[in-house]
């Protein structure tokens, strides 16, 4: 049979199981359709560093698929558009691709199942459990994480798939056109590139060379990458890395080597992005709203000086400043400085928390969508948070987590201080 396999947030060979229900196709056609630029929250597009890291993804990918005598087709229009056409075109009979989560996912698939006229095969997606496996349904979901926590931990047991040996012939007459190298390189303060190889050497590295992950949870909160927390996040959520890959890697070295509390506390942020993933493909449009699913109503605006000076790295918080032009300059933020900056724009200056939200989704190399916006409705109090939101004390976190201003300095947080804004009852400045 003729097939066409949808690369999305898999970008890789090995562990992908999606990938491995269409080795047996007479003729493969594999393709991957470039992020659509939606505006949003006046925003639209990828930022520079997280356009990099995915061309570098997307070509290390398509290196490994030309070792084995195939290729990446990489099309830039919209796929409800393209995928349709390539199957006329090339006579395609079956379609694949893995389960993501997202609103506007879930409408592109609609969209396809309705103009594709071939089927459409949905596959587990990078999760770490199957649907079919879960201990609830769908439907019965926790909607807070420790109960979900509670249902799975002990039922974790990754299991991998090795990747393909070989694959089948791309159908003859495609037209495969080379991919731009991107116009910026690493930030010197994060060279990681993008692609499986680079994914896995630093799971290697961080795990079984240098051990860091025995200190896990003493470093976790550290503010700058490499050192503190593990910074697979770019790999993971363009899916260079499965997400089984690195919990089999933990526990391996928790059998071979050491189990300690920051070997589980690993697996247990691992479980983290699991509840997000399955919350996500429950709550839909909700994860969107600005009351999330039980439609909170919350007291905030859009100021747009305050969103200019929080997103530029200009307000009245130094450590926010810093934080912010680390984001921009690197594509990454520790997930203590990303709670830091949600908590200053949604609690300092009351701003809607889907602006913010935009705004790192222009920016993070890890960019996932479940990830993001259910963080941010958390830190709101319109998520899964049994306390209704995180209100972080910014002079408390200064203290303990920059007490000398290293981070600060280092990425030029201190700007002179502005005056606030004033406004007027209908929210207008003065
Ligand atoms: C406002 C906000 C926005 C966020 N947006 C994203 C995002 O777009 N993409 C993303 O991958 N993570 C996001 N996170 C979660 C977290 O900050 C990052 O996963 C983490 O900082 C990545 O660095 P790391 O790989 O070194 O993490 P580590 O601490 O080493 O954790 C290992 C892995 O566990 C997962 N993980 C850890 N913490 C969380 C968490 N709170 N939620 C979900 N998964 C977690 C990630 O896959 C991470 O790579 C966000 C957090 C906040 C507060």
């Amino acid at each position: 049979m003729r097939e066409l396999y949808w690369f999305q947030h898999d970008l890789r060979l090995q562990d992908n199981p999606a990938l491995l229900e269409h080795v047996s196709a007479s003729e493969l056609l594999l393709v991957y359709c470039w992020p659509e630029a939606r505006p949003w929250c006046n925003l639209k597009g990828i930022g520079g560093q997280r356009e990099r890291f995915l061309r570098e993804s997307l070509q290390s990918l398509r290196d490994q698929l030309r070792a084995l005598g195939q290729d990446l087709l990489i099309c830039f229009d919209a796929p409800e558009q393209i995928l349709p056409r390539l199957v006329r075109q090339f006579r395609i009979e079956r379609v694949g691709t893995a389960l993501t989560p997202g609103y506007h996912e879930r409408h592109t698939r609609e969209a396809l199942f309705n103009a594709l006229q071939v089927p459409l095969q949905l596959h587990s997606g990078n999760t770490l459990f199957r649907q079919r496996d879960l201990p609830f349904a769908p439907s019965a979901l926790p909607g807070q994480f420790t109960p979900f926590r509670e249902q799975l931990e002990n039922l974790l047991a990754p299991q991998t798939v090795a990747r393909p040996t070989r694959l089948p012939p791309t159908p003859a007459g495609v037209n495969f056109v080379p991919l731009e190298k991107a116009e910026l390189p690493p930030h010197t303060a994060l060279p990681l590139r993008g692609g499986a190889l680079e994914g896995q050497r630093r799971l290697q590295q961080w795990v079984f060379e240098r051990q860091d992950i025995a200190q896990y949870k003493l470093t976790r909160n550290c503010l700058d990458p490499l050192d503190g927390s593990s910074t697979l996040s770019p790999w993971l959520a363009n899916g260079c890395l499965s997400v089984r890959e690195v919990a089999a890697a933990v526990i391996d070295y928790e059998q071979r080597i050491e189990r300690n509390e920051s070997t589980r506390w690993l697996l247990f942020e691992l479980l983290w992005r699991e509840f997000f993933q399955w919350r996500a493909l429950g709550d839909d449009v909700s994860l969107f709203r600005a009351g999330g699913a039980r439609r909170r109503l919350t007291r905030c605006t859009f100021e747009p000086r305050n969103f200019a000076r929080w997103s530029q790295g200009d307000t009245n918080f130094p450590l926010v400043n810093a934080l912010m032009h680390q984001l921009v300059a690197t594509g990454w933020m520790s997930n203590r400085g990303r709670q830091i900056a949600a908590s200053c724009l949604v609690h300092e200056f009351g701003i809607d928390w889907r602006y913010g939200a935009a705004f790192f989704e222009k920016h993070l190399l890890d960019y996932d969508v479940a990830s993001n916006y259910g963080n941010w409705q958390y830190l709101a109090g319109v998520g899964a948070d049994p306390r209704g939101g995180r209100h972080f004390n910014q002079a408390k976190q200064a203290a303990e987590h920059d007490p000398e201003q290293l981070f600060t300095v280092k990425w030029d947080g201190l700007r002179p201080q502005q005056p606030e804004f004033v406004t007027d009852a209908a929210d207008w400045p003065i």
